[in-house]
This record gives structure tokens, sequence and C-alpha cells, in this order.
């Protein structure tokens, strides 16, 4: 049984990103009969509080995009959070034991707990405190507690896009040893989503190009913990008309300001994603016939100046 999932981190209102993310992911699953996860990526709390996740809730539901478990929340269509799954978290680094290590670095965990994206840049990690000597551990210790960061190897890592086709990263080159918890003890996303789409069953995971290179590394915990990875389908991004990256600090990119039906919104959406040519209003469950990952671009795409014009 295919079992796809909604993954939004609610650091501010669903954005037309966000809402193409669950277009997608909802479409994939469904088409081959399969079921949808909810899981809220609040992990970090103080930047995604409480009153987002209920708004984003509504606003999925709002779109008719449905979902099919969350027992944690009681019913039966009640999402997870990540911010009460902790103990996982802690259970799956305590496998890892051996190759994980503190570290110092100050700036070590800035972004750690969210999902990289691309305007967060890449830094790859130089090693500095990968061969400390116990004796330095302890002397830094006392003055600042560590980052956990996993020792990743100097080989390719290779996985088959079911979108983007054959990618390989080397971990050790083109990343670096990589936190799975920040030093003020917050799990890091690489982890979390790891742990959480092995237990919850995902067999496939749909979402941005700019996380394609997050998941050689996620593939890397997975064979550490000897979980089995989902399918990948990373979509283009949608970029704002003078080509940047939407995120949610675009205003007019937020449902707020949208003066538009559910339907007016996936239609068009559909249509930007190259699978819906008319751009007729549509519920999603009307694009199930038309929706196929091979009429979907694979470069990013370009929102026009008046989506709804
Ligand atoms: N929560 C992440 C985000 O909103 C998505 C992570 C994922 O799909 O793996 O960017």
């Amino acid at each position: 049984m295919t079992v796809g999932r909604f993954a939004p981190s609610p650091s501010g209102r669903i954005h037309l990103g966000n809402i193409l993310c669950c277009l997608l992911a909802w479409l994939s699953a469904r088409r081959k009969g399969g079921r949808v996860v909810l899981r809220i990526e609040d992990l970090d709390t103080a930047r995604c509080p409480m009153r987002h996740a209920d708004q984003m809730i509504r606003d999925l539901r709002w779109l008719g995009l449905d979902w099919d478990e969350g027992p944690e929340a009681g019913g039966k269509n009640g999402p997870y959070f990540q911010s009460r799954r902790t103990a996982l978290y802690q259970t799956a680094l305590e496998k890892l034991e051996g190759l994980v290590y503190p570290c110092f670095c100050t700036r070590a965990e800035l972004h750690a707990a969210s999902a990289p994206h691309r305007e967060d840049g890449q830094t790859i990690y130089a090693g500095t405190c990968r061969d400390l000597t116990p004796a330095q551990r302890a002397e830094r210790a006392e003055r600042r507690a560590p980052a956990l960061r996993l020792k990743v190897p100097d080989r390719e890592i290779h996985f088959t896009d079911g979108h983007m086709g054959a990618y390989a990263e080397n971990l050790a080159r083109d990343c670096g040893d990589f936190v799975l918890r920040r030093s003020d003890g917050m799990f890091a996303y690489q982890l979390a989503v790891v742990v959480d789409d092995a237990a919850m069953g995902v067999t496939e995971v749909v979402r941005g190009a700019d996380l394609l290179s997050s998941t050689p590394r996620q593939l890397y915990l997975y064979q550490l913990l000897e979980l089995t990875p989902p399918e990948f389908y990373h979509f283009p991004l949608l970029l704002s008309p003078d080509g940047r990256r939407l995120s949610k600090r675009d205003a007019d990119a937020g449902l707020d300001s949208l003066r538009v039906t559910a339907e007016e919104l996936l239609g068009r959406l559909a249509q930007l994603a190259g699978f819906h040519p008319s751009g007729a209003p549509s519920t999603a469950e009307g694009l199930l016939a038309e929706f196929s990952w091979e009429k979907v671009p694979r470069e990013d795409i370009r929102l026009p100046e008046n989506l709804f014009a």
C-alpha cells in the first residue's frame, strides 16, 4: 500500500509552494489508491507555534486535501506533531552511538531543526570537532553545551529520484558531518524526518527540489538505523515573478492575500505544474485523472505577475 505524507513546517501561513507540495503528494498517493499522513514539522517550537499549525490544518481542509491517520491527536484524521515525538528521536540517536561526536562550533546548528532550503545556503562542515581528544572535549564542555554531529563516509550515495532521475552525493565532500541534535537539545530535521517517515510507514516522499541534496544524508541515516527508505519525488520550485524562491515571507504568495476559491487555486497550480492545461477551477479529486509525474516539469516554475488575472 502506498503511503504519502504532508510534512509542513508551520513557521507561517501556508503559501503557494507548500500548497503545490501537498497537492502533488496527495495526487501521487491517491492515484495509486494510497493513504496520506499529515505530520506537522514543528521541532522548532519557537518558530512554529501551535496557532500556525492550527491554521495550516484549517487551510488544508479548506483546500480539500485530506489525510488518513494520526492517532496521537485522538481522532483518526488528527495529525502527528514532531514536537511530541522527541523520545523516538532520542532512541534513534542512541543507536548511532560511536558515529556521533560533540561539536562546540558556535554556529554549528543554526538551521538544523528545519529543512535546509535553498535560501539557507549550503555550508560544508570542515570537521573541526571530529578529532578532539577526550580532554579537549571535557574542557570545552565546561564552557558550552555541544551539538551532536554524525560522521559521514567518504563515498558516493546514489539514488534514483522518481521525478528528477539519478542523483548522487559524496557526503564527506558535498556536505560534511551533519548535526543530529542542536546544543539546546532540539533534534535536527534530518534525523526526525527519517525516524518519522519510517515509523509512519511512508513509502513515498514528495517535496521541493531544494531538498534533493538532503536525500543522500537521509539515505545514509536509513542505512545506519536499518530502516527501509521510501521512494523520493522532488518537484521543481515555484519562484516569484522576479525569480526568487517563494517563502513564507512572501505575503503575496500567502493565502491571506489571495481572494480565490480553493478550486481556482488548485486548478491554476495544477496548470503551472503541467498536468491541467485548461487551468479551470477543480477539486483535488477532479485532478486525479489528469495527473502524472511525466507531465510535471523539472525546471523551476516562475509564477506569472497576476496569477488570477
Ligand atoms: N517540513 C519541511 C518543510 O516544510 C519538509 C520536509 C520534507 O518534506 O522532508 O520544508
